[in-house]
């Protein structure tokens, strides 16, 4: 309660503020546009009228005991980091035992891996996580088990026992019907071979992760309780990993199958969130929320091709990102009328974005790809590391690199990184720095989470383009949200690398208020009789009176 009463006060300063700022230069304008609304943020409160995820390879966090290897008990110790950051939601990548250091591949559901920490930690961390107002989302990898997982041990041994030629009795060993096994000595692909015996066994990522048998019923129930088991550790819901191996090249399949893993999900918690990862066509993507699973990634505007970066080289034109983002909402809507889009720029399994763009030795074109991301209507998702444009690319453990938190890696809580990681230099300075800087891409990130927090209309608002006004360069775009207690917002974005002027008189919208402002350097968005004059690269918020 005390927390939201800040909130609101500093709001207000802000508001002051931005009046200052916006209709004339004076004494009274001590800061700067970036840093007035960096000091603002309306506590959520684990309402759902924004949900800005943060999400953590753990391992490359924040390392507690002085293992190199970050940890549980360190995520913990990062929380004022994620809520000052302006995140409430944490996906943790995978915390289960497992014989990688990524750990998509799983040996005990029901268990935290040992250099990670143990279930207390865990329990600890989800109960200063609500404390906080911060929801935490697990990885839920289910496609597949590890090759080392006691189910796939014991079918495993059982098969290399069988006499050469002989046939599997399913009914001695209950645990060949987990898995895809087949008598085939062809090279199918999907399937590696399980040595010394006549079969194979489906595994589409390669030969350490055998793929479960979804249509199993007892595969289910495991699945199940599982699924009971962190939600009585207190998880707030799950990222699904790779859907679309569930039932590779089988959609409706896929479909039928998170269709009952939703419904179970949520008998065992109605408030659950389910977010999946279905890294394939939009198409197909939207498809999905057919099956009740909340949200799915966006992968149409994330990554080194996608629309994001796209139009950040100014090869996506401005009115064209708008319509790809009203197209993305009619496809959901078509699926579902509770699915909520989750965009997101970059991920684990992507290059780090600050190695998209030629010519960004200042970031100012890192800065506002995340504020097309950030923007967005959804669940929006940020990459560790991200908010201060951290670079990796090439092989995974690079994407993976240790949370730049100061230039010294011997300092406190610094983790060594994946075995196997390249050398790299970082191109941006790490977060000590950045935090000291009001034009760093951390203190950008960060206000684009205050502006999603304070108006719970960009993230929950539908869009309407505005077609008189926007072109190649300009876009203008109302969020108008269905829950009509939420006031809409109108956001100007001007794509170009050049000041632009737009004329309000004109816009088919009456919102016509400067609220927030996302702009790459110190030029400032100016509203004088207006004229919205917008430098290159900036965000305008708009509200009503
Ligand atoms: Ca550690």
């Amino acid at each position: 309660m005390k927390k939201r009463m800040i909130g609101l006060l500093l709001v207000t300063v802000l508001g002051t503020a931005m009046l200052a700022g916006g209709c004339k230069k004076g004494s009274q304008r001590e800061l700067s546009q970036m840093q007035s609304v960096n000091e603002s943020i309306e506590p959520v409160e684990m309402s759902d009228s924004c949900r800005n995820s943060y999400e953590i390879f753990v391992a490359s966090f924040y390392d507690s005991d002085g293992d190199g290897i970050g940890d549980l008990k360190g995520v913990d110790e990062k929380l004022d980091y994620i809520e000052d950051l302006g995140a409430d939601e944490i996906w943790l990548m995978p915390i289960c035992p497992s014989p990688s250091y990524h750990k998509y591949d799983v040996t005990d559901y029901m268990a935290v891996d040992k250099s990670y920490g143990s279930v207390s930690d865990f329990k600890a961390l989800v109960a200063d996580c609500h404390k906080r107002g911060i929801r935490v989302l697990t990885d839920l990898v289910i496609n597949h088990t590890s090759s080392e997982h006691p189910w796939f041990q014991k079918a495993k041994s059982y098969l290399e026992k069988l006499p050469k030629g002989a046939k599997a009795d399913y009914g001695k060993c209950p645990y060949l019907k987990y898995y895809h096994f087949i008598k085939d000595d062809t090279d199918r692909t999907g399937y590696a071979k399980l040595s010394g015996t006549d079969y194979a066994y489906e595994a589409r990522f390669w030969e350490g992760m055998p793929d479960l048998n979804l249509d199993q019923q007892k595969v289910r129930n495991e699945i199940a309780k599982v699924t009971q088991y962190w939600t009585d550790l207190g998880v707030d819901g799950f990222r699904l990993d790779a859907t679309t191996s569930y039932y590779t090249g089988q959609n409706s399949k896929n479909i039928g199958f998170m269709t009952w893993l939703d419904k179970t999900v949520k008998r065992q918690n109605p408030g659950a969130y389910l977010v999946g990862e279905a890294w394939t066509d939009s198409m197909t993507y939207s498809s999905f929320y057919r099956s009740g699973i909340d949200s799915f990634f966006d992968f149409d505007f994330a990554g080194n091709d996608g629309f994001i970066a796209k139009t950040v080289r100014g090869n996506m034109k401005a009115d064209d990102f708008g319509s790809s983002m009203v197209m993305m909402q009619d496809r959901i809507a078509k699926n579902s009328e509770t699915g909520i889009d989750a965009p997101f720029y970059t991920n684990h399994d992507m290059a780090r974005s600050a190695g998209y763009y030629s010519q960004d030795d200042k970031g100012e074109k890192t800065k506002f790809a995340q504020g097309l991301n950030l923007m967005m209507s959804g669940n929006a998702f940020l990459y560790y590391g991200e908010e201060i444009g951290m670079k990796g690319s090439g092989i995974d453990e690079n994407k993976r690199a240790p949370m730049q938190w100061t230039a010294d890696q011997k300092e406190k809580g610094m983790t060594k990184g994946p075995v196997g990681m390249e050398k790299f230099q970082m191109k941006f300075s790490p977060l000590d720095q950045q935090k000291k800087d009001p034009y760093s891409i951390y203190n950008y990130v960060r206000q684009a989470f205050r502006i999603r927090r304070n108006f719970p209309a960009v993230a929950r608002g539908e869009v309407v383009v505005d077609q008189g006004l926007s072109n190649d360069k300009i876009l203008v775009i109302e969020k108008k949200p269905k829950d009509t207690s939420l006031s809409p917002v109108v956001l100007v974005y001007n794509m170009s690398d050049k000041q632009q002027s737009i004329d309000l008189r004109k816009m088919a919208f009456p919102e016509k208020k400067l609220s927030g402002v996302l702009t790459v350097n110190q030029k400032e968005i100016e509203l004088a009789k207006d004229q919205l004059v917008m430098p290159g690269r900036s965000i305008a918020v708009l509200t009503r009176d």
